[in-house]
């Protein structure tokens, strides 16, 4: 753990009381938000003008990438191409680190640890690779981008201090965030660094069950912001990136999308579930559970409204549509269905045995549909699924999702998503299963048009 500290502006040593405790807020800045010199100056400064935060941070954007990349060149035995791309990573960060610090004992410690944590790097080049040792790579990224602005808010005399998020944040054997651990271990190590104004930690990265380097998964440093958030606990979560907040569709797809001022944590979850990739898929599970409000903000613009996420009044209003790629759709048609109980639970069974879940579900009175987005047992649960009745399967769709205050008694929402989608065929349609959405499942090549046509006739 590496502390460091300039200011006075909080006793130090005073014990954190319960109270300091409360009124702290997490602040995550995403790959973009610490994407070059001046974005990593930007970022601190909305850290300093708020005070006793605990702030997380991705890797600087491209640089997961970049690791995933070594770890295949390594995998595929091109060593020469993993060290190529270790030096091209090496050189931008140095010459980040020169644009970043001015200071010149500072510029010196992070030309030092760079030495060291690319020696370690290029320590993989030459031995076998693993799972494990892929884990490990991928962690480089938030290691490098919180030494980098630690060493940052040091020159600017902040009083913060950066710990290792590997020693407090954990998955079990599931691949689960482990809560308990997670609340007892960062409130452990608070009060062991008590009174300080900036608590400086990477997402992503964690710890599983045999102690060895984990992560969250792609994306996951909101999860980190969010169940530390859920565990300290703080009294708002601020994920902040390069939009203003969550849009009405995706504006990778879509012109003229808006940002939605207010959400309700179950809408938001639907929409971070079902592809709004501005949100990890989970990541607002912890603060729904907590009652933790979570904001959505633009490092680029700061003073936009962005998204707040709580529990909303009804509004009977649709919010949003949001699109999840690589879904697999498996009919079971059987005539024993007919009539049968039981049947079901044997077909839930089998992807249980699998540890595949299941996304849509629809029924009828001779057949079953479902969706998964893991192919990786398909094999084996077609097999299986093969024993209770004709399977067919069909690849390539994507579940469209609309999301809002769709309570059922509210008329007319699922009559407006059906109309808006009158050109496109739809293989399966769910509604019901929640009061927050009504899910499509269409053919991967008809997604743009259906977003379109959503956003034209919905808002
Ligand atoms: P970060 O690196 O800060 O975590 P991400 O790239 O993960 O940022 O998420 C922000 C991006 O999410 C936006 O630039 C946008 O392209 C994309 N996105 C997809 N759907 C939405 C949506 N509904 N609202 C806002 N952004 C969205
Ligand atoms: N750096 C990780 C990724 O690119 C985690 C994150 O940015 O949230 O997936
Ligand atoms: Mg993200």
């Amino acid at each position: 753990m590496q502390k460091f500290s300039t200011g006075n502006k909080i006793r130090r040593g005073a014990g954190i009381t319960s109270s300091t405790l409360f009124n702290m807020k997490v602040m995550k800045f995403g790959g973009t938000s610490v994407g070059s010199a001046q974005r990593m100056k930007n970022m601190v400064a909305l850290v300093a003008a708020e005070g006793n935060v605990m702030v997380v941070l991705s890797a600087m954007s491209g640089t997961t990438n970049s690791l995933i990349g070594i770890s295949q060149f390594i995998k595929d035995n091109e060593l020469a191409n993993a060290s190529k791309q270790i030096d091209d990573l090496e050189n931008k960060y140095e010459s980040t680190a020169e644009e970043l610090l001015t200071d010149k004992e500072l510029l010196g410690q992070a030309k030092t640890n760079l030495k060291k944590i690319f020696t370690e790097l290029r320590s993989y080049v030459n031995r076998p690779h693993t799972s494990k040792e892929e884990k490990e790579v991928v962690a480089f990224g938030e290691k490098l981008s919180t030494m980098l602005v630690s060493l940052y808010m040091k020159e600017r005399g902040l009083d913060a201090v950066l710990l290792d998020a590997t020693e407090f944040m954990r998955i079990n054997e599931h691949g689960e965030p482990d809560q308990k651990f997670i609340k007892e271990n960062i409130q452990k190590t608070l009060e062991n660094n008590p009174g300080h104004q900036i608590y400086l930690t990477q997402g992503f990265i964690c710890r599983n069950m045999d102690g060895e380097i984990d992560n969250l998964q792609r994306g996951g440093s909101d999860y980190t912001a969010s169940l530390l958030g859920a565990a300290i606990p703080s009294t708002e979560i601020q994920i902040w990136t390069d939009i203003d907040g969550m849009h009405n569709n995706d504006p990778r797809f879509v012109e003229g999308t808006k940002p939605v001022n207010e959400l309700h944590f179950e809408e938001a979850a639907e929409l971070a579930y079902f592809g709004a990739k501005i949100l990890h898929p989970t990541c607002v599970l912890p603060a729904k559970h907590a009652n933790i409000p979570v904001r959505l903000l633009n490092t680029m613009e700061p003073e936009a409204e962005g998204t707040r996420i709580y529990n909303t009044e009804p509004t009977r209003k649709i919010k949003a549509v949001a699109a999840k790629d690589n879904i697999t759709a498996i009919k079971i048609k059987s005539s024993h269905m007919l009539l049968a109980y039981g049947f079901l639970r044997k077909v839930f069974e089998i992807f249980e045995k699998y540890q595949t879940s299941i996304d849509m579900i629809t029924t009828s009175e001779v057949g079953v549909s479902v969706t998964i987005d893991n192919e990786r047992n398909l094999k084996q649960i077609v097999a299986e699924l093969s024993e209770l009745g004709n399977v067919t399967v069909d690849r390539e769709m994507v579940i469209v999702c609309v999301v809002g205050d769709l309570e059922w008694q509210n008329r007319g929402f699922e009559a407006e998503v059906v109309n808006a989608l009158k050109e496109v065929p739809v293989r399966m349609i769910s509604y019901g299963g929640s009061n927050y959405n009504i899910s499509l499942l269409i053919r991967k090549d008809d997604k743009i048009k259906a977003l379109k046509l959503l956003s034209e006739h919905l808002f």
